[in-house]
């Protein structure tokens, strides 16, 4: 029998940065990913993009499941159909309309729960701090803060999250991607359409920037009107 490679539980909704992020839990461990539908306009492409990406990174333990509070308290544009997905004003001040309310702390307690099942001693989720959309639960301090409850609330209290990309910006995170073949071309981070990515809510236009300092081409398709040079 070889070495057991350790277990690593990875958070992947089918964005570009939970897919470099769980390229990274790929290579140092024996990746387990779970995905979670919690109502939001896009999750047909992103749960579709779980899976590719999955095939792709050789992922076999896969979970899907579904969170039905989220959706069902809404005050987001993402779960709520009466509140519209902002045009980005990257420059804007507060916290968006499309922040979910406390929505990582659901998916990384399902993930935690899982690791626990699986005996895996970490899980990774890639949030990240600069470049973002200002969400409270992308905050260093607040997976400090996560990480003291899960040692609390665990059997062995091993168990910890980790967010390797929290302090990069999002160009830091393509170059990474690259390296690490991370299949952008199978990722979905747009917040409102399906088919083509519109290019101009917040998420599109964080990643056609990251893209752009990159200095490569973004693989995924957006609507022809979203297309600038
Ligand atoms: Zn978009």
């Amino acid at each position: 029998m070889g070495t057991q490679r350790k277990k690593a539980v990875v958070l992947l909704s089918g964005g570009m940065d939970s897919c470099v992020c769980a390229a990274l839990a790929a290579r140092d461990y024996d990746a387990a990913a779970v995905h979670i539908s919690y109502g939001q306009r896009t999750e047909e492409r992103e749960r579709e993009s779980f899976l590719a990406v999955c095939q792709r990174l050789n992922i076999h333990d896969r979970l899907l499941v579904r969170n039905e509070a989220l959706r069902a308290i809404g005050g987001s544009a993402l779960t709520d159909a009466g509140i519209a997905v902002p045009e980005s004003q990257l420059a804007g001040q507060g916290i968006p309309v499309t922040y979910v309310p406390f929505r990582n702390a659901h998916f990384i307690a399902v993930a935690v729960s899982w690791a626990e099942v699986l005996g895996a001693e970490k899980v990774y989720i890639g949030a990240v701090e600069p470049d973002s959309s200002g969400y409270p639960d992308c905050r260093p301090a607040y997976y400090k803060a996560f990480n003291e409850v899960v040692r609390l609330g665990t059997k062995e209290g091993r168990i910890k999250v980790v967010t390797p990309l929290i302090a990069m910006r999002k160009a830091e995170i393509v170059r990474l991607g690259l390296e690490l073949n991370a299949p952008f071309d199978l990722t979905w981070s747009c917040y409102s359409c399906e088919d083509y990515a519109c290019g101009v809510c917040d998420s599109c236009r964080l990643r056609l920037r990251a893209f752009a300092a990159a200095g490569v081409k973004d693989p995924i398709p957006y609507a022809e009107a979203a297309v600038r040079s």
